[in-house]
Protein backbone atom coordinates (compact mmCIF):
# COMPACT_ATOMS: atom_id res chain seq x y z
CA UNK A 1 0.00 0.00 0.00
CA UNK A 2 1.13 3.46 -0.59
CA UNK A 3 -0.45 6.37 0.59
CA UNK A 4 -1.72 9.07 -2.10
CA UNK A 5 0.74 12.59 -2.36
CA UNK A 6 -2.66 14.57 -3.26
CA UNK A 7 -4.87 13.32 -0.87
CA UNK A 8 -3.60 11.15 1.43
CA UNK A 9 -5.61 8.21 1.13
CA UNK A 10 -4.08 4.81 0.87
CA UNK A 11 -4.41 3.01 -2.45
CA UNK A 12 -2.39 -0.23 -4.29
CA UNK A 13 0.16 1.43 -6.90
CA UNK A 14 -0.30 0.03 -10.29
CA UNK A 15 3.30 0.26 -10.71
CA UNK A 16 6.29 1.53 -8.62
CA UNK A 17 6.34 4.62 -9.85
CA UNK A 18 2.88 5.13 -8.60
CA UNK A 19 2.30 8.18 -6.49
CA UNK A 20 -1.43 9.26 -6.70
CA UNK A 21 -4.32 7.54 -6.52
CA UNK A 22 -6.37 8.32 -9.01
CA UNK A 23 -6.59 10.44 -12.42
CA UNK A 24 -8.57 13.11 -10.77
CA UNK A 25 -5.81 13.24 -7.74
CA UNK A 26 -3.51 13.54 -11.29
CA UNK A 27 -5.59 16.56 -12.49
CA UNK A 28 -5.74 18.36 -8.99
CA UNK A 29 -1.69 18.41 -8.89
CA UNK A 30 -1.74 19.31 -12.18
CA UNK A 31 -3.66 22.24 -11.38
CA UNK A 32 -1.94 22.92 -8.40
CA UNK A 33 1.63 23.25 -10.03
CA UNK A 34 0.12 25.45 -12.99
CA UNK A 35 -1.35 27.80 -10.07
CA UNK A 36 2.18 28.02 -8.67
CA UNK A 37 3.47 28.82 -11.93
CA UNK A 38 1.06 31.58 -12.54
CA UNK A 39 1.61 33.55 -9.51
CA UNK A 40 5.31 33.65 -9.64
CA UNK A 41 4.59 35.00 -13.22
CA UNK A 42 2.28 37.62 -12.02
CA UNK A 43 5.24 38.48 -9.45
CA UNK A 44 7.77 38.60 -11.71
CA UNK A 45 5.39 41.13 -14.23
CA UNK A 46 4.77 43.35 -11.54
CA UNK A 47 8.46 44.39 -11.81
CA UNK A 48 8.55 46.70 -15.04
CA UNK A 49 11.76 49.16 -14.17
CA UNK A 50 14.98 48.33 -12.77
CA UNK A 51 13.89 50.32 -9.59
CA UNK A 52 11.31 47.56 -8.96
CA UNK A 53 13.51 45.08 -9.53
CA UNK A 54 16.02 46.50 -6.95
CA UNK A 55 13.20 46.73 -5.20
CA UNK A 56 12.47 43.16 -5.16
CA UNK A 57 16.12 42.40 -4.45
CA UNK A 58 16.50 44.45 -1.27
CA UNK A 59 12.92 42.39 -0.04
CA UNK A 60 13.99 38.96 -0.68
CA UNK A 61 17.45 40.24 1.19
CA UNK A 62 15.41 41.39 4.14
CA UNK A 63 13.46 38.06 4.67
CA UNK A 64 16.75 36.53 4.21
CA UNK A 65 18.49 38.02 6.99
CA UNK A 66 15.41 37.79 8.70
CA UNK A 67 15.64 33.98 8.48
CA UNK A 68 19.15 33.64 9.08
CA UNK A 69 18.97 35.63 12.73
ZN1 LIG B 1 -5.55 10.65 -4.29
Amino acid sequence: MKQCRVCQCDFEPSHNGNFLCSNTCAVRLFTARQKVRLSIKAALKALKTPEDVNNFNLSLTTIIEKVAQ
